[in-house]
């Protein structure tokens, strides 16, 4: 069958290099010139930038990339990162330790009266994590679904049911009085689940909060390796990927998509197709040919985060010596996050020599932003735009002064990214990023649209955002679209053997 996706970021090629691997024949197509989207590494001047994403999850044991790498027989250009990052809130530091006994010990300096959280936390952790490590169809949408999600359950997941309906800040009971842990917990949340504690679900949100010791990792030359790894297995293996190529129109007959069209000219016919995009941005592609649920949902659901970004080029000289190489920083605990209120930073590798010239090094620093005053401005006031550019680059590089002194005196080039940067180079309706906030297990979004032959992929759909989220979210697809391909088989096989036979003879 002709599978078409649209989109080379890491979940469009997931569930690509998996349905080729199926026997499928599939082609890419991919509107930038390189494939990563929000997981992509930008060259510029010399410096290879990693554009949203700096940190990869997933590469331990039975973690999503470490299972897709075992299926596809590739290797990932990874090494592992410890400590994954430090949090610096006003008044203490907390070093986040991949080596268990050690975060053991930093928790209980950090934050002694929240032990009791703490081993709630690891225990749903375990569970969240070990559903993960098997095909689990969440949400179901399907007889099948329903029934491979029953396969995955072992009796140890229904220690979970207690904690169906709640929220971190529930787990963390008394614990989350205190200010400052709440604090922590909600910069990391924010992040991870794109909501703070009071709001993320209790299985997700432990799921994510234990993802320093789940194993994070530095990727050779960039984030965009790992896209870059999986565009080289697909075209190794007789798939195609087209740059360039940005899909303006998916064509309908009868309900069904049966072709693409991009802005190229280019024209496929297509079987199935599965979209790397937001809701939005398929409503769009679909035009008047989108289901009226998903009409529906576009209008009801409100904006997602934005993010602003900075890309320093730096004196490596200039830098703090021996320092971690990723940091959070909450200036205001009690001013909301986001906004550059907190910011996640991150330095390549000090041995990567693939990301800066000679004595130099990269770094990618980024906080959560509402999308929308951005947008006006940029479309009323450029000079306003500009001006609240310039104000939320000097806010970002002053709180990294916190955990990187001497920061701005290694600066040597700095470019910055709002969410109108972001809908350029990834095409994501008003530079919406991260996907859904994670609230519930029961109103997360899966990949059907309402047309039997296309799905979604990638973070708008259930787990949501990351390189691992996404991942996972492409083996589901990837397993649906199969599901499809055999039933539309059958289906042809029947049709075939139901046609009046010509006489022989
Ligand atoms: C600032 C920031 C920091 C982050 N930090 C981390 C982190 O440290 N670790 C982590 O794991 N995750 C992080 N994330 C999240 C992670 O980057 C994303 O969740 C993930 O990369 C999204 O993947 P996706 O499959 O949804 O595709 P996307 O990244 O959205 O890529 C979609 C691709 O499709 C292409 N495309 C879109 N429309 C069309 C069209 N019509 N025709 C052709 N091509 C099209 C785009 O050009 C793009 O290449 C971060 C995200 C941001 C924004």
């Amino acid at each position: 069958m002709n599978i078409v996706v649209i989109g080379a970021g890491v979940g469009g090629l997931t569930a690509a290099s998996l349905l080729l691997k199926a026997g499928h024949s599939v082609t890419v197509l991919e509107a930038h010139v390189y494939a990563g989207g929000c997981a992509g590494t930008f060259y510029h001047q010399g410096y290879r930038f990693d554009a949203g994403a700096t940190l990869a999850g997933g590469f331990s044991p039975g973690g999503p990339h470490t299972r897709l790498a075992e299926i596809l027989g590739l290797t990932w250009p990874v090494s592992p990162v410890d400590p994954a990052w430090v949090t610096h809130l006003p008044d203490r530091s907390i070093t986040q330790w991949a080596d268990a006994e050690r975060w053991r010990e930093e928790r209980r300096r950090a934050f002694p009266h929240a032990e009791p959280f703490w081993r709630k936390q690891e225990r749903l952790a375990d569970i969240a994590w070990d559903v993960s490590s098997r095909y689990f169809p969440w949400p179901p949408e399907s007889p099948d679904d329903l029934l491979s999600l029953i396969a995955a359950l072992r009796p140890q997941t229904l220690l979970a049911a207690p904690y169906l309906f709640s929220t971190v800040a529930n787990l963390a009971g008394a614990a989350s009085r205190d200010p400052m842990f709440k604090t922590f917990l909600d910069a990391q949340l924010l992040i991870a689940a794109q909501t703070t504690s009071d709001f993320t679900h209790a299985l997700y949100g432990s799921a994510a909060l234990d993802l320093p010791r789940r194993g994070v990792n530095h990727v050779h030359g960039g984030i965009g390796a790992l896209a870059r790894t999986l565009v080289d297995w697909i075209r190794a293996h007789g798939g195609r990927v087209l740059f360039r190529q940005a899909v303006e129109k998916i064509e309908t007959r009868y309900g069904r998509a049966v072709a693409v069209q991009t802005n190229k000219g280019l024209r496929l016919e297509a079987d199935a197709v599965i979209a790397n995009v937001t809701p939005w941005a398929l409503a769009r592609l679909l035009g008047e040919a989108a289901p009226p649920g998903l009409l529906r949902e576009v209008r009801r659901r409100a904006p997602t985060w934005g993010a602003f970004t900075l890309y320093l080029g730096l004196d490596a000289a200039q830098l703090p010596g021996d320092v971690p190489d990723h940091h959070q920083v909450v200036v205001d605990p009690t001013r909301p996050l986001g906004e550059a209120n907190s910011v996640f930073i991150s330095l390549s590798a000090a041995d990567d020599v693939h990301r800066a010239p000679a004595g130099q090094r990269v770094a990618t620093l980024s906080t959560h932003t509402a999308v929308s005053p951005w947008l006006e401005l940029k479309q009323r006031d450029p000079a306003a735009y500009e001006a609240r550019k310039a104000a939320y680059t000097e806010k970002m590089l002053a709180a990294a002064e916190r955990a990187l002194p001497g920061l701005r005196r290694a600066v040597r080039l700095c470019l910055s990214g709002t969410p109108a940067t972001f809908e350029f180079f990834t095409r994501r309706p008003q530079g919406m990023v991260g996907g859904f906030p994670q609230t519930s297990l029961f109103n997360v979004r899966g990949p059907a649209t309402g047309l039997p032959n296309v799905w979604l992929v990638g973070d708008s759909i259930f787990p949501g955002q990351s390189t691992a989220g996404v991942t996972l979210g492409g083996m589901r697809v990837a397993a649906k679209v199969l599901q499809f391909t055999a039933r539309s088989s059958r289906l042809r096989a029947l049709q075939a053997t139901r046609q009046p036979q010509p006489e022989l003879g």
